[in-house]
């Protein structure tokens, strides 16, 4: 039977009301499990009301009190950590090693969100002219949102409202449709932590509920992950009406192959970082680009028995590589993107579309897929595929490698594999991309860096987590104090300067 889902505001589950639902899917044997309600703006406007009710008593929360709600949700995430990788596994398709690591992600910005009383202290100057003192607070923003996409249902929620609320905000998360049983479940751990109702509410929906919260009065910053063109939407929109928004997009990450590389390792890396989590990844690699003819030929030799070899499973069985992708529609678009391919003249090395699960015939399994021969003119190099394909690149000399990522309309993740440290560090320096790995394939940073892409991988200026985080999700307030000391006889016509 499919499972009833709810809203989660003010800290009680609210069925929906507007009468439009969704269907939540096993990717694994492509059977509804769920139903989860889509909201109309009055419900969204609920959710705003109850946040912003919570929002006073928060802020004036001590900072050290905010963090403690954060230890404690932390350790309840690991108390709690099978059930919610099942959980997400079972709507995602994710493995359950590959869901733990999701959960794992968050648990980590949630670790960093301990460090708010440090994080969140001002600057002071003693003395900053005759008497005066001048100082600086980050101050929380009231109630703000975060609209996440299907491919980390834990990690991306926590890397938003993690930060968010350790600040002193109140929160509405608006999950991806697909796999919304896990923001959910975090809200309810959020409360056994000890946060007031309120400050974490989660409205399931779709472009409805996105749109209620870009055009809500009471919303003042949005953070959103998804697709580039729906990114650039919401930060449009979003900014037309006033509000901050950082808006994190699509990808295409290259991995630049040196023919001095450690090929064992590179292929090693290709394969996880390719395939894993069924190429469902904004830092997923998708595009191999061996420097000479000789690296080439040597990476896709070793690259094909590889890809022949994955083990393509029910996302609940220990020993599978990686599951089904989430969605019929996604299959299609991802077996649309082979034929394509083919079409546009490149080499198909290894075809995944013909794979079939015995006995789960109706799941979304996809074989690894590996291209050669693909041209930067492609539209299957172009485009993000967001599958369990890997093309490869054929280049002559470092600088055009080099200049491949540079040149592409995503600048989410890269990475260059070599033992020259010149070509490394100059290759790091050059690139315009946000996040860069040396002989590393997923470059994703930890929670007290930030992360975030450059070009049409995100919108607006600041990053998530990380000190880039906190300025995110607060604003500076500055104060210069003067006491009857610094006092001087008069009124003054000209700006107030310090000499
Ligand atoms: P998506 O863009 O389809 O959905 C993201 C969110 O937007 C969801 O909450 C969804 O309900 C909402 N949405 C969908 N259509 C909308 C519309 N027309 N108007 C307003 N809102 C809408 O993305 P997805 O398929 O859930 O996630 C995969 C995408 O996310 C990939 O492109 C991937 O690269 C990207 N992603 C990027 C990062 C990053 O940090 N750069 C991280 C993870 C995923």
């Amino acid at each position: 039977m499919a499972k009833e889902l709810t809203h989660f505001i003010n800290g009680e589950h609210v069925a929906g009301a507007s009468g439009r639902f969704g269907d939540v899917m096993n990717p694994n044997t492509g059977e509804v499990t769920g139903r989860t309600p889509l909201a109309s703006a009055a419900e969204m406007d609920k959710a705003v009301q109850a946040a912003a009710a919570a929002f006073p008593g928060w802020a004036a929360t001590n900072p050290q009190r905010r963090a403690r709600v954060m230890f404690n949700f932390k350790r309840l995430l690991e108390d709690n950590m099978d059930e919610l990788a099942e959980l997400l596994s079972a709507e995602h398709g994710k493995v359950i090693a590959d869901s733990k690591g999701d959960v794992q992600r968050g648990l980590e910005v949630i670790e960093f969100a301990c460090g708010i009383p440090h994080l969140q202290k001002g600057e002071f100057t003693e003395g900053a002219g005759p008497g005066i003192d001048m100082y600086s607070m980050r101050q929380p923003l009231g109630v703000v949102a975060g609209i996440t996409p299907f491919n980390f249902p834990a990690m991306i929620p926590m890397w938003m409202f993690g930060v968010a609320i350790a600040c002193g905000n109140s929160f509405i998360c608006k999950p991806s449709e697909k796999d919304p049983s896990v923001p959910i479940r975090l809200a309810e751990l959020f409360m056994e932590a000890g946060a007031p109702a309120g400050v974490l509410n989660v409205v399931n929906g779709d472009k409805e509920a996105v749109d209620a919260i870009l055009a809500h009065p009471q919303i003042p910053a949005v953070s959103f992950v998804g697709s580039s063109d729906i990114a650039q939407y919401v930060y449009a929109t979003g900014a037309a009406h006033g509000k901050r928004v950082q808006a994190m997009g699509g990808a295409k990450n290259h991995a630049i192959i040196m023919p001095d590389a450690d090929m064992d390792q590179v292929v090693n890396d290709l394969i996880g970082a390719g395939y894993g989590s069924a190429g469902e990844r904004c830092m997923a690699i998708s595009v191999a680009v061996p420097v000479g003819e000789e690296t080439a030929d040597r990476l896709v030799a070793a690259l094909k028995p590889r890809v022949e070899g994955l083990k393509v499973g029910l996302s609940t069985e220990p020993d599978s590589d990686y599951g089904p992708v989430v969605s019929k529609a996604h299959l299609e678009k991802v077996q649309g993107y082979i034929d394509l391919g083919l079409k546009e003249g490149a080499e198909l090395v290894v075809d995944g579309r013909g794979f079939s699960l015995q006995g789960y015939e109706n799941g979304y399994f996809m074989g690894g897929s590996l291209f050669d021969k693909v041209t930067p003119d492609m539209k299957i190099y172009n485009d993000e595929i967001f599958g369990p394909v890997l093309s490869v690149v054929r280049t002559k000399t470092f600088e055009e490698a080099a200049a491949l990522p540079t040149k592409h309309q995503y600048g989410n993740g890269v990475a260059i594999y070599t033992r020259d440290g010149d070509a490394a560090r100059s290759f790091a320096s050059q690139v315009q991309v946000g996040m860069v790995g040396i002989n590393v394939p997923i470059p994703v940073p930890l929670a007290y860096h930030t992360f975030g892409g450059w070009k049409r991988s995100a919108f607006g200026d600041t990053n998530q987590h990380g000190t880039e985080g906190v300025k995110f999700w607060t604003k500076v307030k500055t104060v210069t104090s003067r006491w009857p000391s610094g006092v001087k006889e008069g009124a003054s016509f000209v700006i107030p300067t310090m000499e």
